[in-house]
């Protein structure tokens, strides 16, 4: 939850209790029964700032879905090969394990780290 989302159910919150008290308070002796439209569009108000808080972030959630895997820059996978068997490893073969890259060879099972400077 963002800040602005916070201050949005805050705000509402308040807005929503007032309106309350004000449609409660016009029941009372001392109270007007003007005082019932106030505080109808005072909840109004409070429950539209609660829908556009609510809905806001489906849409910004979407964004952040893919996850990358981060490839030191200096490794060419294009000259990339498993240094057991010398079979051709393609990006999918990297994976992130405790934030280093790893390759796993698909032709001999073995598994190893990546250095930033590739030998082979
Ligand atoms: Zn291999």
């Amino acid at each position: 939850m963002n800040a602005g989302k916070l201050i949005a159910y805050i705000v509402a919150g308040i807005l929503i209790f007032f309106g309350v008290l004000f449609i409660w308070g016009a029941t009372a002796d001392e109270g007007s029964l003007s005082w019932i439209p106030i505080g109808i569009i005072t909840v109004g108000i409070g429950l539209v700032l609660i829908y556009f808080a609510a809905r806001k972030p489906a849409a910004a959630n979407q964004t952040n879905v893919t996850l990358k895997v981060d490839i030191p820059g200096n490794v060419t996978l294009d000259s990339l090969k498993c240094q057991s068997c010398g079979g051709a490893l393609k990006p999918e073969h990297i994976s992130m394990i405790a934030g280093a890259p790893v390759v796993t060879c698909p032709y001999c099972g073995t598994t190893y780290q990546l250095t930033e400077e590739p030998k082979w």
